[in-house]
């Protein structure tokens, strides 16, 4: 077996130990006679994984008492819809524009309501955050929507926006357990796993319990209320039990590194690894504002396409996969979440060096 280093920005890398123990586990669990897969969502079996996913993540995050925690599916995409059907009571909802996630869940509220972009950094092809000390906060605005860690564009806010009393939601899909928050400064925290946590197909929501009601948009299906889902302990319908299986391995993984203090110190660690060199390299250039700078994803040029170009697939050859930036955006990018071993950064760095000796 070789494993790559993956650099992919999701799905992405997962603890390899948490792979290897679900691999012990896939033909019969604890003795089951099944995978989990096969097994019903209303079994006791089954119920004790998702209970014990539900209350490792509360754990984890230091999630207090009035939020609740969903294991939703839809991918993030079908939050940028949920959130306003269940949340828009006044059709008035304020959106920071800070990439391509944050605009798409901006465009998704103006199909219910009135939909602001109170700030924006779209002028500069969201290489920064926006200046969030006096926002023009609409006076009815139902909440305030930021996107936390921008996977394309590699920014992440180091500070939570003044929100001047209107609740704050966060998509926070790409930094999700990669260091410590403050749920109880948030109405709504939610992300995709499949960036920092498990496999594609489940979306977890950390909810605050006065915003789960009944009297949604008119015309709200059932399975996009959050109070659906509250009700039944996130098993209205069948869940995706295996993503929620390994994701409740991801979290005991977490527990087992010292908690998101610990990941926090490592992630801070890894990037300081890339940035230093980038900072210092005559050929490769980060593409963002250093203060503003993500942990998880780290876009950087040549400025050359070619050279780029030469440089992913040289780095393919030697195990160092997906580093191509996104699509519209070109260059490369190097998603580190969680899973990304030290040794992953200093291998890439170190053929960052030997290709800039080779080519400068
Ligand atoms: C990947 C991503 C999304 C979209 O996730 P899907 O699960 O594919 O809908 C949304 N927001 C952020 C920040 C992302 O990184």
């Amino acid at each position: 077996m070789s494993r790559i280093y993956n650099f992919s920005a999701g799905p992405a890398t997962l603890p390899e130990a948490v792979l290897q123990e679900a691999a012990e586990e896939m033909l019969d669990y604890k003795g089951c006679g099944m995978s989990v897969m096969e097994m019903s969502h209303r079994s006791k079996m089954y119920e004790e994984i998702h209970n014990q996913a539900i209350a490792d993540l509360r754990e984890l995050m230091n999630i207090p008492d009035n939020y609740k925690v969903l294991f939703l599916q839809g991918g993030a995409s079908t939050q940028f819809a949920m959130i306003p059907m269940n949340l828009m009571k006044n059709r008035v909802a304020d959106y920071i524009i800070t990439g391509q996630w944050a605009k798409k869940a901006y465009q998704e509220a103006k199909l219910f309501g009135k939909a602001n972009a109170i700030a924006s950094s779209e002028d500069k092809m969201f290489t920064y955050i926006p200046d969030l000390t006096d926002l023009p906060v609409s006076p009815d605005a139902d909440y305030v929507y930021i996107c936390q860690n921008n996977t394309v564009f590699g920014t992440a806010y180091h500070e939570l926006p003044d929100t001047k009393g209107k609740d704050l939601v966060a998509d926070i899909s790409s930094c999700f357990l990669s260091e410590p928050i403050d749920v109880s400064k948030y109405a709504i925290v939610y992300g995709g796993v499949q960036k920092n946590i498990g496999p594609a197909g489940t979306v977890i929501v950390i909810i605050r319990d006065d915003l789960i009601r009944d009297d949604v948009l008119p015309g709200t299906p059932t399975m996009l209320k959050y109070k659906t889902h509250v009700d039944a302990n996130s098993l209205y319908n069948t869940p995706p039990t295996y993503g929620i299986y390994i994701c409740g391995k991801v979290f005991q993984w977490l527990k087992q590194r010292g908690g998101l203090e610990a990941m926090k110190a490592y992630n801070e660690k890894k990037a300081a690894i890339l940035y230093d060199y980038l900072d210092q390299s005559q050929m490769f250039t980060g593409t963002v504002v250093k203060k503003d700078r993500s942990l998880m994803n780290v876009p950087f040029v040549t400025g050359n396409p070619d050279l780029d170009a030469k440089f992913i697939k040289e780095a393919k050859a030697l195990g160092l996969e997906n580093l191509k930036g996104y699509r519209t955006v070109g260059g490369m990018r190097a998603s580190i979440y969680n899973a990304m071993p030290m040794e992953g950064v200093i291998a890439l760095v170190d053929f960052m060096r030997d290709f800039e000796k080779a080519n400068g």
